[in-house]
């Protein structure tokens, strides 16, 4: 994952250039994208936002993650049964891990995976400009109490 607190002030810095206001509530859902590793959704954020700031609207949250989705800071992941979830902290393509009993999502670390979209390009001819790589299964925590 790329380093939290440079991908927060990142995110800080960007908000900053097209004008938008830093507010303390937006300042958190800003971090818990950035330094996440638990691809949150936007419900997972609103609770642990309200527990600092329980003024805080679920429709706040939704609004600071559809802005920062359309200026290309987060990575969606969509699943038609379990909503989406969000990875702030490397917001373009990559392979992901998904739990299919907790709904635990991890980034998926292995070699050459990365060469996937050059090579796809490369022996089909087409200009690859988006890709999404999922794999599902049972995580070792619900293995042993499953
Ligand atoms: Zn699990
Ligand atoms: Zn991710």
């Amino acid at each position: 994952m790329a380093d939290p607190q440079a991908r927060l002030d990142e995110l800080i810095t960007r908000l900053k250039e097209r004008g938008h206001r830093s507010t303390p509530q937006r300042m958190a859902v800003l971090r818990i994208l950035a330094t996440s590793e638990e691809h949150p959704s936007v419900e997972q954020i609103y609770e642990q936002v309200k527990a600092d700031f329980p003024m805080t609207s679920l429709a706040t949250i939704y609004k600071t993650v559809t802005l920062l989705k359309e200026m290309g800071e987060i990575l969606e992941l969509s699943f038609s049964h379990d909503g989406n979830r969000y990875d702030g902290n490397k917001p373009y393509p990559h392979p992901h891990l998904v739990c299919t009993q907790c709904k635990k999502i991890t980034d998926l670390q292995v070699a050459n995976l990365n060469e996937l979209p050059q090579k796809v390009a490369q022996s089909t001819g087409y200009r690859i400009v988006s890709q999404r790589l999922d794999f599902f299964g049972v995580c070792p925590q619900c293995q042993e109490t499953g």
